[in-house]
């Protein structure tokens, strides 16, 4: 017989400090909670296997299949900050990696037991947690965003000790690669510039090839990831989305959106809002989070340094270089996207800043009037096409009169392009949601499941998620803000 799953694993096959080897800690009573079929068939794996008995035994982590080499990924990282030199997969194991549709892309379990990186922590995770990184991060995929994705979910008959006994899960994720900003800064710490070059090499070779063949491929290495995360952290602005722990560690040099902890998306557009309660000072709040990318990225630009150059002065200014793109390419995708989000195609240059500043003005009125993001955006796309259509955008607004100043000079603008207000209105909502994970949706989801074992909720929200830009009528109560607005909304690690 064939092994299940047609494993490669590259990363088994660097130096031994870069992990640790060690088999997932098997649990008492795996139950399969969901199975994503489409993305297991994108991977080429057999979802019918995969639900199987064996299947399950093995996305529980109570089986190792052939060919699978599990290992927990050693990485550093600062944390809101501070620099921690060793924190690693603490409760993750990396099964190894197939060759999917769309690439290499890794195999990981999340909350399969301790590993030498655990530290005091049990390397188990939650059921709640569990499915709200199954939803969030499918919905982001849903949405076009570069994200982690999930595989399944898995009860593991066990509970967890929180803050109360809670029941357990496992995770899989799959990741063009689970490699940080943190695992550069692992061997950096440690003055390993052979084990950074390594690491250079393998994200050059399996995320840049490209790179790989310029004149200055550690440049070009760091040049990708600042682009991939200029463009990503623009991609969440633009749906209202809150990472909300963008420390070093939980920052992916492929570009994904990663480590979907205390995440949750803005109801009212309010830029300072950071919903975590560990983050009370706001470091990682919505509108920072452009400033925190770069401040990572220039972590991760100085444990380049030895391999950009072996003189000092010029290996920073180098880095500098490449770090001074991040704005440029930053405000281009946010504010082209800002555009297209009011309908703008973005054809006409000469009007390029007036329209970044038309954008920005309605983010302020929305901003003072407490309005809802993803729905202000969603019923303008209907106002493109029927004036008529400003009463659902305006009633948003806690002065509506805010919206109609605005509208005015907006439809002056609309005239100016080539299309109709049909057009418009169908390219609009192609990239503004009418759904999005709402947090009082995605609590209730997870409350029926950990309180009642009830995954109707999971399953529907899952569904509807999946179409993020198409209407739905029959779902609406789902596109609706929380009575509150959402204000004073908090989360919680779930670690
Ligand atoms: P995070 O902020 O969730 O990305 O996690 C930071 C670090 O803590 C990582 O090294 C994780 O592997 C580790 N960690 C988080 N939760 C647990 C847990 N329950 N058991 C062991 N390690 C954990
Ligand atoms: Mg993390």
């Amino acid at each position: 017989m064939t092994a299940p799953i047609a494993f490669d694993n590259s990363y088994a096959r660097l130096p031994a400090r870069f992990h640790a080897r060690l088999a997932p800690t098997p649990v008492e009573r795996p139950r399969l909670i969901r199975l994503n079929r489409a993305l297991a068939r994108d991977l080429g794996l057999d979802p019918d296997w995969l639900a199987s008995p064996d299947g399950v035994a093995a996305l529980a982590g109570n089986r190792v299949i052939e060919g699978s080499e599990p290992l927990a990924a050693a990485y550093a990282g600062h944390q809101f900050g501070n620099f921690v030199p060793q924190l690693g997969d603490g409760r993750a194991i990396l099964l190894g990696e197939v060759i999917g549709r769309d690439g290499r892309r890794d195999i990981q379990l999340k909350g399969s037991g301790p590993t030498p990186f655990s530290r005091h922590a049990d390397g188990r995770a939650a059921l709640g947690p569990v499915l709200r990184e199954y939803l969030v991060s499918e919905a982001m995929a849903a949405l076009g965003i570069p994200t982690t994705r999930a595989l399944a979910a898995v009860s593991t008959g066990e509970h967890v000790a929180r803050e109360r006994f809670l029941p357990g899960a496992v995770l899989t994720r799959v990741a063009a690669s689970h490699i940080r900003v943190g695992t550069f800064q692992f061997f950096a710490a440690r003055s390993d510039v052979e084990g950074l070059r390594t690491l250079a090499d393998h994200v050059l070779a399996r995320h840049d090839p490209e790179a790989a063949r310029a004149e200055k491929p550690y440049r070009a290495l760091l040049a990708g990831v600042v682009a991939r995360q200029a463009e990503l952290v623009a991609r969440w602005l633009l749906v209202g989305f809150v990472h909300g722990v963008m420390n070093t560690d939980n920052m992916s040099v492929a570009g994904e959106t990663i480590d979907y902890g205390p995440c949750a998306f803005l109801d009212t557009y309010d830029p300072r809002t950071a919903f975590s309660s560990i983050d009370q000072h706001g470091r990682y709040a919505y509108g920072n989070q452009p400033r925190i990318a770069l401040w990572n990225l220039a972590r991760l630009a100085e444990t380049l340094l030895p391999l950009l150059s072996a003189d000092e002065g010029e290996a920073v200014a180098e880095a500098e270089s490449v770090l001074e793109g991040f704005g440029a390419r930053f405000e281009a995708a946010y504010h082209g996207g800002l555009g297209r989000k009011i309908g703008l195609s973005g054809l006409r240059e000469d009007l390029r800043e007036d329209d970044a500043a038309l954008a920005g003005d309605l983010l302020k009125r929305m901003a003072e009037n407490q309005a809802d993001f993803t729905l202000t955006f969603r019923n303008l796309c209907a106002a493109a096409e029927r004036p008529e259509a400003d009463g659902a955008v305006r009633d948003l607004f806690v002065d509506p009169t805010a919206y109609d100043d605005w509208a005015a000079r907006w439809r002056e603008r609309l005239g100016k392009e080539q299309r109709d207000g049909t057009e418009t209105a169908r390219a609009m909502r192609a990239v503004n949601p009418a759904f999005i994970p709402r947090n009082h949706r995605v609590e209730e989801m997870i409350e029926a499941a950990v309180e009642r074992e009830d995954f109707a909720p999971f399953e529907r929200m899952l569904a509807v998620l999946a179409r993020p830009y198409d209407d739905q009528p029959e779902e609406a109560a789902y596109a609706e803000p929380p009575a509150d607005r959402g204000i004073g909304y908090r989360t919680f690690c779930g670690t």
